[in-house]
């Protein structure tokens, strides 16, 4: 069995660089099962580039990132994959289908029994039924957001990495959402990572939260933590620490 086995996902020494460019320089962590794990970290600080190689999307330049123990830079990875999933405002789903026929067809991908009871159950959590044939390509940004939460959660990962999942939302939809997410989380026992730039819901979700500033990890802990840490009582402030602190003023 690989050493990270206990640890749903675990990444350690993971560097991904563009020629100069350190993109990811070198970061260490682990999420437990069971835990939602917050990453932060200003516009460039190496989130979405970390986050990508969790899938095994990117290859890293150096270091080593297993899931559930299967190795995500070997095809190890095929293992794993339909026992993860992925969210972002930012990746279109297929345009011109349908929100229905969107999520029959990963559905259908992800190999699940009981589609048509499975879909019935995202599409009313997520209130998806009045623009259910609507094509992708003419959803609002919010609703394309509860499009691709429900399209992550089709196959009830253990594993969900998700990428400002709340982004576009109104407050009010957005509430919605958190309250659905902190409920999957706690019932599912899934491991969660959510790269975010929302403090409150960073706050809302997470047991344990991680700041990234130029690819590397700053500083990590609790909220507590880094409250007591900084000196700080918001999110908010210990960010605006983070990011205006020279670069070795590391704390774990
Ligand atoms: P944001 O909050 O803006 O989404 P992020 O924390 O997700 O930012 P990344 O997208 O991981 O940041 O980018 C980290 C750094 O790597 C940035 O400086 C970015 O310009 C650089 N970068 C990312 N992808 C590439 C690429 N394919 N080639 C060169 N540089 C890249």
């Amino acid at each position: 069995m690989p050493a990270f086995s206990d640890n749903a996902i675990s990444v350690s020494g993971l560097a991904k660089h563009y020629g100069e460019i350190r993109a990811v320089d070198g970061i260490d962590f682990t999420v437990q099962r069971g835990e939602v794990v917050g990453l932060l970290g200003g516009n460039g600080a190496g989130k979405t580039t970390t986050i990508s190689m969790i899938l095994g999307l990117l290859l890293p330049t150096s270091g080593r990132v297993t899931v559930l123990g299967h190795d995500m830079t070997t095809s190890d990875r095929y293992a794993v994959l339909p026992r993860m999933n992925f969210a972002s405002p930012y990746v279109n789903l297929p345009q011109r289908l349908t929100v229905y026929q969107n999520l029959k067809v990963y559905a259908l991908l992800y190999g699940l029994r009981n589609v048509d009871a499975c879909l019935k159950t995202l599409i009313d959590d997520l209130r998806l039924a009045p623009f259910l044939n609507t094509t992708a390509r003419r959803l609002s940004s919010g609703q394309k957001t509860r499009v691709a939460l429900a399209k992550a959660l089709l196959n009830r990962p253990d594993v969900l990495l998700l990428d400002e999942p709340t982004a576009s939302l109104d407050p009010d939809t957005g509430d919605f959402v958190r309250s659905y997410l902190e409920t999957y989380a706690q019932t599912s026992g899934c491991a969660v990572l959510l790269a975010s730039h929302n403090m409150q819901e960073v706050e809302r979700l997470c047991a344990r939260i991680l700041f990234m500033k130029r690819g590397r990890i700053h500083a990590a802990g609790t909220t507590d933590q880094l409250y007591a840490h900084f000196g700080r009582d918001s999110l908010e402030q210990v960010f605006l620490d983070v990011a205006r602190a020279p670069d070795e003023a590391a704390a774990q």
